[in-house]
């Protein structure tokens, strides 16, 4: 049935579980065990029901004295965009691919990234086509992704130190696992700056001992480094062996720090990337503008979710001219986010690797995605080919759920 009008919404907390306790990174407490997925299911009149999640409105809470961040407050926001408009109407399509959004609801999507994904799930299955065609099409047949869970662990297991981070990463390549990121900047907050600076080259390079010369391996030190450029300068010398394959958010983004980076890592001859980008709420921000602009970074970094994929299809456009690579920010966006940024990356030429925090299932059906040798294969399915399993959600979540119609 063409053009079906979405008849119902429904806004269901449902907890998302970690494999293990994720320790601190640099400007935070422990991560913990558990996480909450906001679930977003937009049912239309003809039975089609497309998919996202609302983490990112649901994260904006200050207090109840404003509706961000609450329940009645993303109640009002999904009444008052999706509720009776027709699952065609969002999109702009041209030979069978999403070439922009419609007018009436481009600030909506700006505003809101991850409602434009609904969008996507929805026209796809309304079309019987992949998000992954919508998106362009698909470019890979396996999308690499990298365990992104090793934080400050060696601070959860004082005894153990870095050799705790090492027995992870080396536990999560026995798993199938080929890219590991892990949180450095312990000088920023954490430890005394030139013993935070000395774990953190422990860290990587028994990280390294750990998953062998084969596997990429990745930092990410949150601003970590920031005002010390000079024990990041002694960091990437002292792990020069190891191979790290990008440095992430080493300092904040700003031009005569990434120049200066850029400089001391070509000085120091390591080839690895320079991105950042996650903490770019409205992106592009001017300062990343700038940074591309003048040839600063090699990856650019906003959330999948938040952006979403109308503003990340803006955003390679602009890319496009440029040596910049797509690396979608995804942590704290649960099952949802990985599938999402497994359907953007399968249609990508720049993207690099897929943000895996690794979830243990919660909602979901099995599907036919597998993953293999650090890949995940490309769903087949309409939309994002994801759906929720009904006996599941029926017996553990729909009790909290709230409807609206
Ligand atoms: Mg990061």
């Amino acid at each position: 049935m063409p053009g079906q009008t979405i008849a119902e919404i429904s806004v269901t907390p449902v907890p998302v579980h970690y494999r293990k306790e994720l320790g601190r990174n640099s400007r935070g407490e422990n991560m913990g065990r558990e996480r909450t997925e906001w679930l977003v299911r937009a049912r239309a009149d003809g039975g089609l029901e497309g998919l996202t999640i609302a983490n990112r409105f649901m994260r904006k809470f200050t207090g109840f004295d404003s509706s961000e961040g609450t329940v009645r407050g993303l109640e009002a926001l999904l009444r008052e965009a999706l509720l009776g408009k027709r699952v065609d109407e969002f999109l702009e399509v041209s030979d069978g691919q999403v070439v922009g959004v419609k007018q009436a609801h481009k600030q909506l999507f700006w505003d809101h990234g991850w409602m434009s994904i609904l969008a996507f799930d929805l026209l796809g299955r309304d079309m019987g086509v992949s998000a992954v065609e919508l998106l362009g099409g698909q470019v890979r047949d396996w999308v690499p992704a990298y365990d992104t869970t090793l934080y400050y662990q060696d601070m959860l297991n004082p005894e153990k130190g870095a050799a705790q981070v090492a027995a992870e990463a080396g536990e999560s390549h026995g798993d199938g696992y080929r890219q590991f990121k892990m949180k450095v900047g312990r000088p920023g907050r954490w430890m005394a700056p030139q013993v935070g600076m000395e774990r953190d080259v422990e860290v990587v390079l028994a990280v390294r001992e750990a998953v062998g010369p084969d596997a990429a391996i990745m930092v990410d030190a949150n601003f970590g480094y920031d005002g010390r450029l000079d024990l990041l300068e002694d960091f990437i010398r002292e792990t020069l062996s190891a191979n790290i394959f990008w440095l992430e958010e080493m300092v904040t983004a700003d031009v005569g720090d990434y120049r200066t980076l850029r400089r001391m890592r070509d000085r120091l001859g390591t080839n690895a990337l320079l991105v950042c980008g996650e903490v770019d709420r409205d992106p592009p921000s001017q300062v990343f503008v700038d940074l591309v602009d003048n040839g600063l970074i090699d990856g650019y970094q906003p959330d999948t979710v938040s952006a979403g994929f109308s503003r990340w299809q803006a955003l390679e456009e602009w890319l496009a001219s440029t040596d910049v690579r797509s690396i979608p920010h995804n942590f704290g966006n649960s099952n949802f986010g990985a599938r999402a940024t497994l359907v953007f990356g399968a249609a990508s030429p720049t993207f690099v690797s897929l943000e895996d925090e690794r979830y243990l299932p919660n909602v979901y059906a099995d599907d036919d995605v597998s993953f293999d040798n650090g890949s995940y294969s490309v769903p087949a399915g309409p939309g994002l080919g994801l759906a929720v399993d009904a006996d599941v959600y029926q017996r553990k979540f729909a009790g909290h759920e709230v409807l609206i119609r």
